[in-house]
């Protein structure tokens, strides 16, 4: 379900709800006013979070390192324990 970002004509405010695709924009209110005089805005920092990450994307692991020697250093001491 997207996100999306409105800016209420009444008050001003800015505020994002999730929303089917389907919703009825004309019905939707204000969280600050109840106005239902708002207007829908381009949302990108929804479409990233929405969207996820690519399929092809998965964890990073030792083996996606080329140097694998890296892991096998000792892990440096703390200040303290010198
Ligand atoms: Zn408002």
């Amino acid at each position: 379900m997207p996100l999306y970002e409105y800016q209420c004509d009444e008050c001003g405010e800015e505020f994002t709800l999730l929303q089917s695709i389907s919703a009825d924009q004309d019905k939707t209110q204000c969280e600050h006013c109840d106005s239902t005089q708002v207007r829908r805005k381009f949302s990108s920092f929804a479409s990233k979070v929405i969207g996820g990450t690519p399929k092809t994307s998965k964890p990073v692991s030792e083996k996606d390192y080329p140097n694998q020697d890296v892991f096998k250093l000792p892990i440096p001491r703390l200040r303290s324990e010198l």
